[in-house]
């Protein structure tokens, strides 16, 4: 029986998706988090706890911990655990992405540069530090600009700004999100960047043997054009013609390639426009959130039985997509407040097509809507003949939802 450390934050969807794959392919999952994992008995035992900010004194721990109980991967679920899965895997001797190339893909601005340094279409980008007078560089920045942080996700802090007058209290904005998100307050440099117009889309791949096998493109139809960028519908398979697909995957290839990573699953965004095909961000994890459940491969394998299956080295069955399209609408938190309730579930549900609703944050929870917050309300899934039929559904499902908020 295979085992694999599974390393979890503590605060992350993808949990149950792991373990029910993991479980599936009969392979002893150990959990290795910096908080004992409140799941029922199944895990108690096999539990490692890490400190995932120092990566040198958990990889000791889990060689230390491998040598009773042999691994044979150590898979990250989030951005959190990948530097600490690839210094582990490589202290064991696993096939793993190097500690730098991991390194790289989780600061937006080492990413900028090894893209710009490889050729590719990437904004124009300039570091801040925190402690600059935005007042004073705001006259030599280009507009429209993104201000962002430097390692956060899910466009947590990603502020679009217009122009130099607004500059300022956009900066101010983004470095106050960045500080309250470290537990020592201190306030590192932001990233500020030209804002690229255009259609975005997101690529779900897999890379193994240095190739990139590409296991979905997204379309993303809602424009995000700031000056936040909350993501709600993503479908596939991507309605653009093949000749755009093939460039899309070509440039999330180079991007890869240029970060270094070349093992395991990544998840890419990029933006079209008449300029060509830009990379905005490459991640060396799968698709967050729960949206991996919009896709099913093969005779009904998931995204994380595949990851799973192939951090493993077990043999990966047949594999190709779903011949439908299927989508996913994150919720947005609509306004700050607490959660009364979100009414009009039964009906959401009912639209036909709907296979799926998840409201991920409970009653009486305080709601933080972007740019300060870093959750969704929840996730609706949708599965249709075609794309434009999948967003017509989620659209429709997403109407007949009342998100009800105490001030
Ligand atoms: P995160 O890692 O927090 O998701 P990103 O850098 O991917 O941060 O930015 C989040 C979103 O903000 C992107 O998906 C995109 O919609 C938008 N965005 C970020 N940078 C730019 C940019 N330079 N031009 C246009 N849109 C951008």
């Amino acid at each position: 029986m295979a085992r694999i450390l599974l390393l979890i934050l503590s605060r992350t969807y993808r949990t149950h998706d792991f373990i029910e794959a993991a479980s599936r392919l009969d392979i002893e999952v150990v959990v290795g988090s910096e908080h004992r994992p409140a799941l029922a008995g199944l895990m108690q035992d096999r539990h490692l706890r890490l400190d995932f900010h120092d990566a040198g004194g958990s990889t000791a721990r889990i060689v230390d911990f491998a040598r009773q109980h042999p691994l044979n991967a150590v898979v990250a679920v989030d951005d959190g655990g990948t530097v600490l899965a690839a210094s582990a895997s490589a202290a064991l001797g696993l096939p793993h992405n190097p500690v730098e190339a991991v390194h790289a893909a989780r600061d937006k601005a080492m990413m900028r540069e090894s893209f710009q340094a490889a050729g590719l279409a990437t904004p124009h980008f300039t570091i801040i530090g925190s402690d600059e007078d935005p007042a004073l560089v705001a006259g030599s920045l280009r507009y429209p600009s993104v201000v962002k942080p430097l390692d956060l996700s899910g466009s947590q802090g990603v502020i679009k700004v217009d122009d130099a007058a607004s500059f300022p209290s956009v900066f101010k904005r983004v470095a106050a999100i960045v500080a309250a998100c470290r537990p020592n307050g201190d306030r590192p440099a932001l990233l500020v960047e030209d804002f690229i117009p255009g259609e975005e889309v997101a690529v779900e791949a897999l890379l193994g043997d240095r190739e990139l096998e590409v296991l979905a493109i997204f379309d993303k139809p809602d424009p995000l054009n700031g000056p936040f960028f909350e993501e709600t519908i993503y479908v596939t398979p991507s309605r653009l013609d093949a000749a755009t697909q093939s460039r899309i995957i070509d440039t999330t290839s180079r991007a890869a390639a240029a970060l270094g990573l070349r093992d395991g699953p990544i998840h890419a965004e990029l933006r079209l426009n008449a300029d060509g095909v830009w990379m905005l961000e490459v991640a060396a994890r799968s698709i967050g959130g729960l949206c991996s459940r919009t896709l099913r491969f093969g005779s009904g394998i998931s995204l994380e039985e595949l990851i799973l299956r192939h951090a493993a080295r077990l043999p990966l069955p047949p594999h190709q997509r779903e011949g439908r399209a299927a989508g996913v609408m994150m919720l947005p938190i609509p306004t700050a407040g607490r959660l009364h309730a979100v009414e009009g579930q039964a009906e959401a549900k009912q639209v036909p097509g709907i296979d799926g609703l998840v409201i991920t944050i409970p009653p009486n929870e305080t709601l933080t809507p972007l740019p300060e917050g870093d959750r969704y309300l929840g996730f609706m899934f949708a599965r249709g003949e075609t794309p434009a039929a999948v967003e017509a559904e989620l659209r429709q499902a997403h109407a007949r939802l009342r998100i009800v908020v105490d001030a």
